[in-house]
């Protein structure tokens, strides 16, 4: 029995007017905390989850073993996740999640 299902890759749509506030909060002259809780109040999602810009798609996993399986969320931009994907052909099999943070800027 297997229980590594396949990842679901979902991309994110952000209206144009979100990514104005998105932009507005980043140029405003609230602390990088501040920023960045706006950020992630205002789109509802977590950041890339490599270098915290905003992100473009959502990866759901699932994770765990038989007896509790969960499902993870993994957020990437376009260019890490491509980057990912790369690294992923050449063996590596973990997505090298760091971030959970937006970046201030
Ligand atoms: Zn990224």
């Amino acid at each position: 029995m297997t229980n590594k299902s396949k990842p679901i890759i979902k991309h994110l749509d952000f209206s144009e007017e979100k990514l104005n506030e998105v932009k507005k909060i980043r140029t405003s002259k609230f602390s990088p905390q501040r920023k960045k809780e706006r950020v992630r109040r205002l789109i509802g999602v977590g950041p890339c989850c490599i270098c915290g810009s905003l992100p473009n798609l959502v990866v759901t996993s699932e994770v765990g073993d038989k007896e509790q399986s969960m499902i993870r969320n993994e957020f990437f931009c376009q260019t890490c996740y491509e980057t990912e994907q790369n690294r992923a052909k050449e063996g590596s099999l973990y997505y090298d999640c760091i971030k959970s943070e937006f970046t201030p800027e």
